[in-house]
This record gives C-alpha cells, sequence and structure tokens, in this order.
C-alpha cells in the first residue's frame, strides 16, 4: 500500500467551529478550490454543510458543480475563476452558483447570458492579480446597475482580495474598498455581502470581517507561513507512506504517485517513524529514503506530516523548511492518492 492521506473530518468540524465563534457575526465563505486543499472536495464540502456553513468557495465552475451535488440547493457557492467563456457562464447559472467578476468583458459575458446570475463585482484594491482598478470602478458599477435593472444579473456581492502581507498594504487596500462599496450603493446596488479578508486578516483584523469572511487555510488547520499556532486550529490531515525495504542505515518508503513530494525536502526535515522522528534522506519520484531506527520493519508507517504522529510535523512545518506554504504542498498531492476519512458525514 503506497502513500495515504487520512482526513479527520471531526478536526475539520472543531476548526470550522473555532473560524465560525472568532468571525461572529460575518459569516464564513469556507474556500474548498484545489480539490479542498489535497483533502477531497466531496467529504470535505459535506462535512462542512453538516456542521452549519452556508457559503462555499470553489474558484472554478466544475468544482463548484460538485459542492452543489455534495451539498443540495440550500447552499451558496461562490465560484471567482477570472473569467468564463460563454459555455461555463451557462453552466455556472445551471448549477446556481454565485459568480465572482472582476473584468468588463467577462461581465459583458454574464450579462449578454440573460440568465439572472447573481455576481460579485470585484474592485481590484491593489494585488493586480485581477478585479477592476478603481478609475475603471464607476463605469463598470453603471452597466452592472443597467444590466440589473432589466433583470439580466443580480448583484449579490461587493468583494476584493489582499495580500495579508502588510498591515499598511493591507489598510490602503481597505480604504478603496470602503470607498468602492459606497459608490456602489450611491449609484444604486444593494449587495447581500461585501468580502474581502482570507484567514489570516480574519483573525487578526476584525474590521476587515465585514458581512463574510473567505477562509481556506484555517479550516485545513494549516497556519500561515511563519505564522503563530492559533488556539482551536489544528491540522486535519495525516500524510503517510510503508516502509517497503529496511537497510543498516535506512529504510526506503514508498510514495507511489505522490509525485507531488517536493524532492527538496530531502536533508531538511524529519520524518515521524515508530520510533520518533527521523531525518528524511532522499526524495525519489516513487520511493523516499529515511534514516533508520530500532526495530524498523517492513509494512510500518513513516508519516510525513499530520496531526498526533511522532514526527510532530504539520503540513506548514515541513513547508518552512522549503521556503513555501503549507496549501502548496497539499495540492500537489495527485488526486489517485489514497484518502481515508475519519468521521465522515456521507456525502449526498
Ligand atoms: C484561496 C483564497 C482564499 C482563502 O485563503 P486562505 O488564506 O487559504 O484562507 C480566499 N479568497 C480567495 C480569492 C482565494 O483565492
Amino acid at each position: 500500500m503506497p502513500a495515504r492521506l487520512d482526513v479527520d473530518l471531526d478536526r475539520l468540524r472543531r476548526n470550522i467551529m473555532t473560524v465560525r465563534r472568532t468571525v461572529m457575526p460575518a459569516e464564513t465563505l469556507f474556500v474548498v478550490k484545489n480539490d479542498a486543499y489535497g483533502h477531497g472536495v466531496e467529504s470535505v464540502a459535506a462535512t462542512a454543510a453538516a456542521a452549519g456553513v452556508r457559503w462555499f468557495g470553489s474558484f472554478d465552475v466544475d468544482t463548484g458543480t460538485r459542492v452543489r451535488a455534495a451539498v443540495g440547493s440550500s447552499a451558496r457557492i461562490f465560484a471567482w475563476a477570472t473569467t468564463l467563456d460563454d459555455g461555463s457562464v451557462q453552466r455556472a447559472a445551471d448549477a446556481d452558483l454565485d459568480v465572482g467578476v472582476g473584468d468588463p468583458g467577462y461581465l459583458d459575458r454574464v450579462i449578454a447570458a440573460d440568465r439572472a446570475l447573481r455576481v460579485h463585482l470585484k474592485i481590484d484594491t491593489g494585488l493586480r492579480r485581477n478585479g477592476v482598478r478603481p478609475e475603471e470602478w464607476p463605469e463598470f458599477i453603471e452597466s452592472a446597475v443597467r444590466a440589473q435593472e432589466r433583470g439580466a444579473i443580480r448583484v449579490t456581492g461587493l468583494w476584493t482580495h489582499i495580500a495579508e502581507t502588510s498591515d499598511a498594504d493591507d489598510d490602503d487596500a481597505r480604504e478603496l474598498f470602503v470607498d468602492a462599496v459606497d459608490s456602489a450603493r450611491a449609484a444604486g446596488l444593494s449587495p447581500e455581502v461585501r468580502h474581502m479578508a482570507a484567514s489570516a486578516a480574519s483573525f487578526a483584523r476584525p474590521g476587515f470581517r465585514d458581512d463574510l469572511v473567505r477562509i481556506g487555510a484555517f479550516a485545513y488547520g494549516i497556519r500561515s507561513a511563519d505564522g503563530p499556532d492559533i488556539p482551536g486550529i489544528v491540522p486535519i490531515a495525516a500524510l503517510s507512506a510503508e516502509v517497503v525495504e529496511v537497510a543498516s542505515d535506512r529504510v526506503t518508503i514508498d510514495i507511489g504517485s505522490l509525485d507531488g513530494l517536493p524532492s527538496t525536502l530531502a536533508g531538511c526535515v524529519e520524518v515521524g517513524t515508530e520510533a520518533g522522528p527521523r531525518h528524511l534522506m532522499t526524495v525519489g519520484v516513487t520511493t523516499s529514503q529515511v534514516r533508520v531506527y530500532p526495530g524498523a520493519m517492513v509494512g510500518d508507517r513513516v508519516t510525513l506530516f499530520g496531526p498526533g504522529t511522532r514526527g510532530e510535523n504539520s503540513a506548514t512545518t515541513l513547508a518552512e523548511a522549503i521556503d513555501t506554504v503549507g496549501e502548496e504542498l497539499l495540492v500537489r498531492l495527485t488526486p489517485a492518492l489514497e484518502r481515508r476519512y475519519l468521521g465522515a458525514v456521507t456525502p449526498r
């Protein structure tokens, strides 16, 4: 048996409770992009829905459609892919998604589809990834107002995305966002939700919570790189692999189709073995090697990261060793990897 990801859905529920309690009265939009950060979207979304989450964030329409099938018709599902072709706009409407629109050409396509699609208009407050620049915002809002008057779209949200790396930059972004909301309201829009904060800002900046916060990392127990541990937030997934060979100085583990494990981890981290943490010596395409430990046997499991393991790694501690972020390790896990769910609720 090669590598396996054990996902503890009770821990997911607890993290979600911590998040919801922290950000109240703002609502929590649970981000499940990238196959729920590698955890597997159906089980994770169904668990969150059963725990009371009403908003999901899918990024793309395919994932949004999968979430819809898993959680049913009452949830709101926000898909903010930068742009959608006409076919995808139709599929978004069929799955009753809310779409995030930060581009005039894309807005025109959504309007032309005339499906009364729910739209969240995005302003670029400095990140320059996507979103309408402040100088183009009034015109963008005007065309949304006109389309809404004829029933072609419904503007249900206003939003932006911030870097969460510097308080000063985030403060500047906040000012632009507040102005954009004010001008949209003055132009006649009355959106149901405003949202800008992701995990880090939702916790650190209460003034940024607005109506909705978009939470990915913290729900999965992935803390911010170089950020503190947060009480009530725990990793939910453990990645382990089986020992397939024991030599005098090392054991070989079968990481199988786990080709997402960065080779740069070799030599810089310890992983959990039956006898405690041991150096990860090499990372190959299908196998890796770990310093031998007393009593090592073929069939033992070595834990690369995860809760309650003898290695005490989290995805974030591994990531920090190679200067990346915890979600990077998780989203690289192949869909073919075996996932085992503890505490599962049955997806619809
Ligand atoms: C990924 C993403 C989030 C979630 O960010 P976390 O830091 O994982 O909570 C929120 N908003 C947008 C637009 C995203 O792309």
